[in-house]
C-alpha cells in the first residue's frame, strides 16, 4: 500500500474480554454462562480510550465477526483519522466501509467518547450536556431457569438489595415463573422481557395474566421481525404497555413501529454507539414513546458508557456487570438502586482492583 500513515493518527488495538456470569443466564434464545466480549483501545497522543464490544448472534454478530471487522479497521490507515472529536465523521466512515456490525462500532464509539473526555478533562455525560439530570433506578434481571432456581435467584436479588426486578419469559411455564417470583417478592416493581418468545395471541393472554400480577410493562413480546400489525394487535388488546427491543435497531425502526408500541429499549451494542442511541431516544420522544436503557452481558466498561446517557430515559435495565462472577472494570457503582457515575474524565472506567 502506498498510503502514508497520518502523523497523529488514532490507532486501534483490541483483545478478547471473556466474561463469566454468576449463574447460567437464560433467555428465550438460549442459556449462556460466558460472553465473549472484546476490549477495544484507541491510542492518541499518549492517552487511551476504552470501549467494549458485546456481539450476540441474535443481532447477527459473533466474536469472530467482530474481531474480523476490528482487524479490517485496524489495518486501514486512514479510516479513524487523527481527530477524536470528529466522532460523527469517523462513524460515518465506518458505516460506509461495512454495514451492520453494530457491537464493534459501539466499542469504537465508546472509546472515542472516552478519549474526548480525557483530552478535555471532563466526564462523558458532561461533554454531552447532560449534567444536572437524574437517572431512574436500575432493575436486576432474573434469567430463565428451573422454578426452584428462579425462586432462589429472587431471594438472592432481594438479599442483595435490588429494588426492581426484570423477569425473562418465553418458556412453556411462564406463569409459574411469575408466581414463584411474586411468592418471594409480592410488592417489588416487576417488568417482563419475552425476547420474542410469544405469538400475538399468547402475548395478549400473558399480558392479562401479568397485569393481574402487578407487572409494569412487557418488553419484546413478539419476534424481532414480527410485522407492525402484530405489534399493533398486541398493543390494542394488552392492559400493559408494550416495549420493543430487538425490533428497534436504528432510529428509522422507531418511526416504523410508532403507533404499535408504547416504548423502546435503547442499547449501545445494537445501535452502534452513543450517537445513534441519542437519535433513537429523540425519535422515540418525538413519537411520545417511553424509553428504557438496556445492555447485554457486559462488564462495567460497556454498562458505564450506557449509564452516561441514562438520565434521558424513564427506566433502566443496566445490570450486565451485576450479573457477572467477576467484573474486570470499575465504573458506575450500584448504590441503593441507582448507578452512580464516576467523576473521572471520559467514561471514567478503570481496571478493577485485584481481589
Ligand atoms: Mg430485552
Amino acid at each position: 500500500m502506498s498510503k502514508t500513515k497520518l502523523k497523529s493518527a488514532l490507532t486501534l488495538s483490541f483483545e478478547r474480554l471473556p466474561l463469566r456470569t454468576r449463574h447460567p443466564f437464560g433467555i428465550s434464545y438460549g442459556t449462556i454462562s460466558d460472553s465473549d466480549n472484546i476490549l477495544v483501545t484507541l491510542h492518541f497522543q499518549g492517552l487511551t480510550g476504552l470501549g467494549e464490544a458485546s456481539p450476540t448472534k441474535y443481532h447477527n454478530e459473533s466474536l469472530a465477526t467482530a474481531c474480523a471487522v476490528l482487524k479490517q479497521w485496524q489495518e486501514d490507515e486512514e479510516i479513524l483519522g487523527g481527530d477524536p472529536f470528529a466522532i460523527e465523521a469517523i462513524m460515518n466512515r465506518l458505516d460506509k466501509s461495512l454495514a451492520g456490525n453494530f457491537a464493534a462500532k459501539a466499542a469504537i464509539e465508546m472509546a472515542l467518547h472516552d478519549l474526548m473526555g480525557k483530552l478535555v478533562g471532563q466526564p462523558t455525560f458532561k461533554m454531552l450536556g447532560l449534567a444536572g439530570l437524574k437517572a431512574p433506578m436500575t432493575d436486576f434481571t432474573i434469567g430463565i431457569d428451573s422454578l426452584d432456581m428462579v425462586e432462589k435467584k429472587t431471594v438472592e436479588a432481594l438479599c442483595a438489595g435490588y429494588k426492581i426486578l426484570k423477569v425473562k419469559q418465553g418458556t412453556a411455564y411462564d406463569r409459574e415463573i411469575i408466581k414463584r417470583v411474586r411468592k418471594e417478592a409480592p410488592d417489588i416493581p416487576l417488568r417482563v422481557d419475552a425476547n420474542g418468545g410469544w405469538t400475538p395471541k399468547q402475548a395478549v393472554s400473558m399480558a392479562h395474566f401479568l397485569f393481574e400480577h402487578n407487572v409494569e410493562f412487557i418488553e419484546q413480546p413478539l419476534p424481532k421481525w414480527a410485522p407492525v400489525e402484530d405489534f399493533s394487535y398486541v398493543r390494542q388488546h394488552s392492559p400493559l404497555p408494550i416495549f420493543a427491543d430487538e425490533s428497534v435497531c436504528r432510529s428509522s425502526d422507531v418511526a416504523r413501529l410508532q403507533g404499535a408500541i408504547d416504548g423502546v429499549v435503547v442499547k449501545l451494542a445494537k445501535h452502534g454507539g452513543l450517537l445513534e442511541a441519542l437519535k433513537v431516544i429523540h425519535t422515540a420522544r418525538a413519537h411520545n414513546l417511553q424509553l428504557m436503557f438496556g445492555c447485554m452481558i457486559e462488564s462495567s466498561l460497556g454498562v458505564t458508557a450506557a449509564a452516561h446517557l441514562s438520565s434521558l430515559v424513564d427506566y433502566l435495565d443496566l445490570d450486565g456487570h451485576l450479573l457477572l462472577a467477576a467484573d474486570p472494570f470499575e465504573g458506575a457503582i450500584y448504590k441503593d438502586g441507582y448507578l452512580e457515575l464516576p467523576a473521572r474524565p471520559g467514561l471514567g472506567v478503570i481496571p478493577a482492583a485485584k481481589a
